[in-house]
């Protein structure tokens, strides 16, 4: 279990907007919330979109970017930090600069490389691809999904769960130092994710929970294994603990209610 921290840790999701509340920054602060840690938020796109998908992606103004996230950490010491979509090249090089300078060189970043919706819209420009590799090495732990592998190792994803290890090593070998490859696209009675990391792979299991309401599942995760970070001694048992958090909210979701399409997990 997680240890009680003196004061809650302070977490900065830099991430897309969902008005609908199941992914994007709206996911990520609950998720904080709800694992103790005192959320914040710079906005890089708004989506309109609801539970039934994306109509709609606003690029916010890189300098606009740039401000909020300076303004913020020059007043607010960030313990931990979760990157979510980006959207653009641009917007990728912009965060790149951001983590790379004052007070977030030294925060323990969770990227997840987001690029498609579970309803199949683009949340990352095609020509971004090359950026977010370029960022891998930015991050302490990427929590890409099988398609998102795919498209960073420039490989066909992965089709079963006896080929994540292979891939989670080469998105280390890309320069990523953790790797948390979620197999949860697979088919299978059981989810399989896969840790990679300096020591080697762990086989990560746990029950696949038959429910349509996914949407933000990616998104929760890597907040969760965010706010847990601080209250571990290490980056895996985090990991662990958030994935049993999600599986129970997983299991909530569908007493939500919320929407006809994809609904939100609930915690
Ligand atoms: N909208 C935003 C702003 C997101 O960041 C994401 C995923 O990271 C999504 C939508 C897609 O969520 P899902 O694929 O779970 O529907």
């Amino acid at each position: 279990m997680a240890a009680p921290l003196p004061r809650p840790p302070v977490a900065l999701s830099i991430a897309g907007s969902d008005p609908s509340g199941g992914a994007g920054v709206q996911a990520d602060l609950k998720t904080f919330s709800a694992l103790g840690a005192y959320g914040t938020c710079v906005i890089t796109a708004l989506t309109a979109q609801s539970t039934r998908g994306v109509t709609h992606v606003h690029e916010v103004p890189v300098d606009v970017v740039r401000a909020q996230v300076e303004t913020l950490v020059a007043d607010v010491r960030i313990d931990v930090v979760k990157v979510g979509m980006l959207a653009s090249a641009a917007l990728v090089e912009t965060v790149d600069a951001l983590l790379a300078s004052g007070p977030l060189a030294a925060t323990p970043v969770v990227l997840d490389p987001v690029m498609v919706s579970t309803s199949g819209s683009r949340l990352l420009s095609p020509d971004a691809v090359d950026a977010v590799r370029a960022l891998l090495p930015r991050a302490d732990v990427i929590t890409p999904n099988v398609p998102e592998a795919g498209v960073l190792l420039d490989e066909p994803p992965a089709e079963s769960a006896a080929e994540l290890p292979e891939q989670a090593a080469a998105l280390r070998a890309l320069g990523a130092r953790r790797v948390l490859l979620k197999g949860g696209h697979l088919d299978g009675t059981e989810s399989v994710d896969v840790w990679h990391d300096e020591r080697g792979t762990s086989e990560l299991r746990g029950p696949r929970i038959a429910t349509t309401a996914t949407h933000g599942t990616g998104c929760t995760l890597s907040s969760a294994v965010a706010a847990l970070r601080p209250r571990h001694d290490d980056w895996l048992p985090a990991v662990r603990e958030a994935r049993g958090w999600l599986t129970e909210a997983l299991r909530h979701g569908e007493s939500l209610d919320v929407g006809s399409g994809a609904g939100p997990v609930h915690h």
